[in-house]
């Protein structure tokens, strides 16, 4: 284990350029609906846990992974969690 890998506790709002490089879209306006307990929030309320290669996307009411944002040299992706829903309200 390499403790000198950086990683921070911040929210959904931290993660909007990695997702925006996914989705091509600011994607933290959505509404996220959590599998795990049914909370919907908007995605910029999560919380996240971010270091220079990922994104974990946390629900805030019970903190299952909605999703995984990893970039890498081929770019980005989302490995979908406990994401059930995202609504555009
Ligand atoms: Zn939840």
């Amino acid at each position: 284990m390499r403790a000198d890998i950086a990683t921070s506790t911040v929210d959904g709002n931290a993660a909007a350029g990695m997702l925006w490089d996914v989705f091509g879209a600011d994607v933290t306006a959505l509404i996220g609906v959590c599998g795990g307990c049914g909370a919907a929030a908007p995605m910029a309320e999560a919380i996240v846990e971010l270091d220079e290669t990922a994104a974990i996307v946390r629900c805030r009411g019970c903190t299952h992974t909605l999703i995984t944002v990893l970039r890498d040299e081929h770019g980005a992706r989302v490995v979908i969690g406990a994401l059930r829903e995202l609504m555009r309200v």
